[in-house]
């Protein structure tokens, strides 16, 4: 699983691929890959 992040309103979505329309804010907005490398995700990769 991977973890996307909508860069226009911050939803959080997991699965293989980003969705095509972000099912928040209903805008074809680019996803983010927002694995492990934000501060607050608790992975502690690093
Ligand atoms: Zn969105």
């Amino acid at each position: 699983m991977n973890k996307w992040r909508c860069s226009v309103c911050g939803y959080a979505f997991e699965g293989e691929a980003p969705p095509e329309k972000c099912p928040s804010c209903q805008s074809t907005c680019s996803f983010v890959d927002a694995n492990c490398y934000i501060p607050d995700c608790g992975g502690g990769s690093i």
